[in-house]
């Protein structure tokens, strides 16, 4: 037990979060690695999945590519001078808290944050960030992790990162180079015993039909929608590239934990800001699954799937790996 949980503080804060009890049954043995490029990534995306693994008895690690050292002050109130004179240490023990409210296990991989460059034409990138590192580089700090961990199941982002911030598009690149190299023993030597995992995913998050129903679900309500100006967005866009949701995750019942992990990244999110405008009851009603889109699989599966393990349980089951 660490320092942090029996803080009397911390767990005020915290007394919101009715975490359900760890599920009967669960073998213990699927491990489950999210791959992230900056502290608070993890808590936007999949975290109630994680959660909910968390509870059942996976083994769930967070590895997160860069320190977030030049992200900015997305919340008003903690933008003073003595958090910006150590942003790297602030976002450490933000990362710190929600991974214990989240129930993962998280590490560094120690790369320094690319920032997002803006401007026509864009800047180019800091020296020595991530985002300029040659792939083999950038990949070998997440190949190890996989060696040790030996994660079943990876999540990351798509090609264009979710967003464009190039940290993200890095992280996607190293995550699919992870994917296929660390079970080939020529690859990365010095990095531990080749490991192969089973299936590769993209967060599927912030997608239309979600923010439609999760609209029509407040109008039900009477209550007034922030979502119209990205749904207008959206139409706009129809044209680009969506991906298709192949698996639906049920874990409506810890978005509540979702929430105090995202809230525990003080300097990025804003408690009172956007990402908390639809009620939670709401969201459960309308939408109560995280969404993703399996890229790579060296199993069989029917889809849609409702479980990132699907096509797996069985064969751990089985053996002893
Ligand atoms: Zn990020």
């Amino acid at each position: 037990m660490s320092a942090v949980t029996t803080d009397p503080a911390g767990r005020a804060a915290r007394g919101a979060v009715t975490v359900p009890a760890q599920a009967s049954g669960s073998t213990g043995k699927l491990r489950l690695m999210a791959v992230h490029a900056h502290p608070d990534d993890e808590s936007s995306k999949g975290a109630a999945t994680m959660a909910r693994y968390v509870r059942e008895g996976v083994d769930v690690l967070v590895c997160t590519l860069t320190g977030g050292e030049r992200g900015d002050i997305l919340n008003k109130a903690m933008d003073r001078p003595e958090i910006r004179a150590d942003l790297a240490a602030v976002r450490r023990a933000e990362m710190a808290r929600a991974r214990e409210i989240l129930g993962v296990q998280q590490r560094f991989l120690g790369f320094v944050d690319s920032g997002l460059p803006e401007g026509e034409p864009l800047p180019p990138l800091p020296e020595g960030c991530f985002g300029v590192q040659p792939l083999e580089v950038a990949a070998a700090p997440l190949v190890q992790a996989v060696r040790e961990f030996r994660p079943h199941v990876i999540l990351t982002y798509d090609e264009n990162g979710g967003y464009p911030h190039p940290d993200h598009v890095m992280t996607h690149r190293v995550s699919v180079e992870a994917f296929e190299a660390a079970a080939d023993p020529d690859r990365y030597p010095g990095t531990g015993e080749p490991w192969q995992p089973l299936k590769l995913y993209y967060f599927v998050t912030f997608h239309r039909a979600r923010f439609e129903a999760l609209h029509n679900e407040m109008l039900r309500l009477g209550l007034e929608s922030p979502y119209a100006e990205r749904l207008a967005k959206a139409e706009e866009n129809a044209d680009r590239r969506t991906w298709e949701i192949t698996t639906l995750v049920p874990c409506g019942d810890y978005f509540e934990v979702r929430d105090q992990a995202l809230i525990a990244h003080a300097t990025q999110i804003d408690p009172h800001g956007g990402w908390f405008a639809c009620p939670t009851d709401a969201q459960r009603a309308a939408w109560p699954t995280e969404d993703y889109h399996l890229a790579r699989s060296l199993v069989d599966t029917e889809k849609p799937e409702n479980d990132l393990f699907a096509g797996i349980r069985e064969k751990v089951d089985a053996c002893s790996c």
